[in-house]
């Protein structure tokens, strides 16, 4: 299944992936993921994300599009992915097009998390991440059992640096922008599957489910 989830930070992307990517057997792509490796490892690409990533605004478009084109060209990506934050933008978007063209795939469902702005503030900057294995808990919403260690692999847990209030804020204005008119873009295309966002992680994963004619609870 190619799949595309979309949604403001904090909608709970990255929760729903980390469950969609195994039920369905696909690689789960985030471009920020990518980023922050890249950013962690000192290379080239993470030098060109960074600036913009510490200041909540997006990495331009050419650079972005190109990791992407060189992921999807990977061979487990033949039967499917899921991709979680691209596109971000009109032109990212007629980019992916464009590379699902070339490669003669066309995607499945888009999956819009729909959730208010007043309650993404709280989620980003309670989140808390395993440097280890990536999963995501939240202090409040979702609290690991041990509040400094992650229960799937024991790793330390840690916030990252762009979910402090200032940075969130951009972040959201950002998204309402540049990634809003993309629910649009592909509401014209008949891909668009709106979800309730603003609900138990468990009821999220279920009514995703439902749209797409899959058991994943
Ligand atoms: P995104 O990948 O869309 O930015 P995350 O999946 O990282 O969002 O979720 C943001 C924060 O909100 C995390 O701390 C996560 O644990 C929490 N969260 C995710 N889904 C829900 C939900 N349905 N209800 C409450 N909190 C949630
Ligand atoms: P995320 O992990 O999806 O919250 O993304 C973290 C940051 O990475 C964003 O605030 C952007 O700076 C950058 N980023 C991630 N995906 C994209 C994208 N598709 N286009 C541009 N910038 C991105």
């Amino acid at each position: 299944m190619k799949l595309l989830l979309m949604g403001p930070p904090g909608a709970g992307k990255g929760t729903q992936a980390e469950v969609l990517t195994k039920r369905l057997q696909v690689p789960h792509i985030s471009t920020g993921d990518m980023f922050r490796k890249a950013i962690k490892e000192g290379t080239e690409l993470g030098k060109k994300a960074k600036q913009f990533m510490d200041e909540g605004k997006l990495v331009p478009d050419e650079v972005t599009v190109g990791i992407i084109q060189e992921r999807l060209a990977e061979s487990d990506c033949k039967n499917g992915f899921l991709l979680d934050g691209f596109p971000r933008t009109v032109a990212q978007a007629e980019a992916l097009s464009k590379i699902l063209n070339d490669f003669d795939m066309l995607l499945d469902a888009v999956v819009n998390i729909q959730v208010p702005r007043e309650n993404l503030i709280e989620r980003l900057t309670g989140r808390r991440i395993c440097r280890n294995c990536g999963a995501t808990y939240h202090i409040v919403f979702n609290p690991p059992s041990n509040s400094v260690k992650c229960d799937v692999c024991g790793g330390e847990l840690y916030q990252r640096s762009d979910d402090n209030e200032e940075t969130v804020a951009n972040r959201l204005d950002v998204y309402e922008k540049q990634t809003a008119p993309l629910v649009q873009y592909y509401e014209q295309q008949n891909v668009l599957n709106n979800i309730n966002g603003d609900q138990e992680i468990k009821e999220v994963l279920k009514e995703i489910g439902e749209r797409l004619g899959r058991d994943l609870v």
